[in-house]
C-alpha cells in the first residue's frame, strides 16, 4: 500500500544496482533504541550503538529474483510481506524457501492473522550471499561475507541480529509493493529485531514470532506492552495501552472500558493491568499477557479488534466480517 513512495525512493537505487559500490566513506556510527527478544519470549528495548554501514547508502550488487508466495489481491488493498534472505548462498535457496514457508505456517497459526490470511501477499526475495551463515554466528567473532552483512551481537547482545537496513529495503523493493520488510538470516540461532526492516533466525521457530510481534505494531498500531524502557507517562493513542485505571476507563468510557472482565485467550479476563509501554507504574495493559509483551502469546480482545480494524482499513471491502476472540 505503500507503493508509491516506497519504490519511487528505491527505484533508483535499483536501477543502479550493477554500479560498483560507493567508495567506503568512515562515518561516525548511530545510536538506536532497538527491540530486544529474549528466549522465552520476554521483549525490551535497548540503546543500541550499530555501525554507519548498517544504514549507509550502500548499493546492492544486483537486483534479486522475486518469488510470489501468496497473493491475495492488489497491493493497494492487501499487506504485503517481503521476506529477504540473507547468508544463503546460490545452493542454498531451497533451505531459503524452507524456511519461508515455515515462518508464513507460524504467522498463519495465530488469530488473527489465520482468520485474515487474504488480506496479505507474501514475497519471497531470493538474496544469494557469497558465503553461507552469519556473522558472530555461533560465536562472536566469526565473519561471514554475506549480501546483507547481518551479525549477532549487534550493540554487544548476543542475540540481538541486526542487518544493514539500507540494503534490505533496496532488494525487498524488488517486489510489487512493499509493507513490511522481514529478513530472514540463515541460522538456527535465535534472535532477531523489531523494526520497519524486522530480521529473525529463519532456522530458528521462536525468532520467526518477532513478526506477529511487528505486525502488531504496523497494522493494528499497537503499543507494546512490556514496561522496561523509556516510560513517558501521557496518555498514549495507541488502542491497547492507557494511564487510566479500570475504574476511571468505565468513568470516563474511555479506551478498552466495553471490554472489561471479557475474558481474555492468555487464561485471564480483561482488565487495566498495571505496567505497559515501557512504563513499570502509572500505564495499563488489557490482559495480563499478550504477544505485545511476550511472544508466543496471543493478542488481548482490543488489541485483536485493533488488528482487524487495520484489516479493514487495507480491504474495507473483502475482508470477512467476523471478531475473534
Ligand atoms: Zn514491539
Amino acid at each position: 500500500m505503500r507503493r508509491a513512495c516506497l519504490v519511487a525512493a528505491l527505484s533508483g537505487a535499483l536501477a543502479l544496482g550493477s554500479a560498483p559500490a560507493a567508495p567506503v566513506v568512515a562515518a561516525a556510527g548511530f545510536t538506536t533504541s532497538m527491540e530486544v527478544f529474549e528466549p522465552g519470549g520476554t521483549i525490551h528495548r535497548a540503546m543500541v550503538t550499530r555501525p554507519a554501514g548498517d544504514r549507509a547508502a550502500a548499493r546492492i550488487a544486483r537486483p534479486a529474483q522475486v518469488i510470489p508466495i501468496e497473493t491475495n489481491g492488489p497491493s493497494d488493498t492487501t499487506f504485503d510481506l517481503v521476506v529477504v534472505g540473507d547468508g544463503y548462498t546460490a545452493g542454498e535457496m531451497s533451505t531459503f524457501s524452507g524456511h519461508v514457508r515455515a515462518a508464513v505456517d507460524a504467522l498463519f497459526s495465530v488469530e488473527p492473522y489465520k482468520s485474515y490470511r487474504k488480506q496479505f501477499n507474501i514475497w519471497q526475495v531470493d538474496v544469494v550471499s557469497p558465503q553461507s551463515g552469519i556473522t558472530n554466528d555461533p560465536t562472536q567473532g566469526v565473519q561471514r561475507n554475506t549480501a546483507l552483512g547481518s551479525y549477532f551481537w549487534c550493540g554487544g547482545i548476543e542475540r540481538l541480529l541486526c542487518t544493514d537496513e539500507t540494503k534490505a529495503n533496496q532488494y525487498a523493493a524488488a517486489a510489487p509493493d512493499v509493507d513490511q520488510v522481514l529478513v530472514l538470516a540463515n541460522s538456527t540461532k535465535y534472535g532477531g529485531a523489531g523494526g520497519g526492516v524486522a530480521t529473525a533466525s529463519g532456522g530458528n521457530g521462536q525468532s520467526t514470532q518477532i513478526v506477529e510481534h511487528e505486525l502488531g505494531h504496523s497494522i493494528g498500531g499497537l503499543a507494546d506492552e512490556y514496561d522496561y524502557g523509556d516510560c513517558d507517562p501521557a496518555e498514549p493513542t495507541k488502542p491497547n495501552a492507557s494511564a487510566l485505571t479500570a475504574d476511571r476507563m468505565r468513568a470516563r468510557q474511555a479506551k478498552w472500558y466495553r471490554y472489561l472482565g471479557r475474558p481474555s485467550p492468555d487464561g485471564g479476563t480483561v482488565g487495566a493491568y498495571q505496567g505497559s509501554r515501557y512504563c513499570r507504574t502509572g500505564m495499563y495493559r488489557p490482559s495480563q499477557n499478550s504477544i505485545m509483551r511476550t511472544l508466543g502469546q496471543p493478542f488481548n480482545p482490543p488489541s485483536t479488534d485493533a488488528m482487524i480494524a487495520g484489516f479493514y482499513r487495507e480491504a474495507p471491502n473483502r475482508a470477512p466480517h467476523r471478531q475473534v476472540g
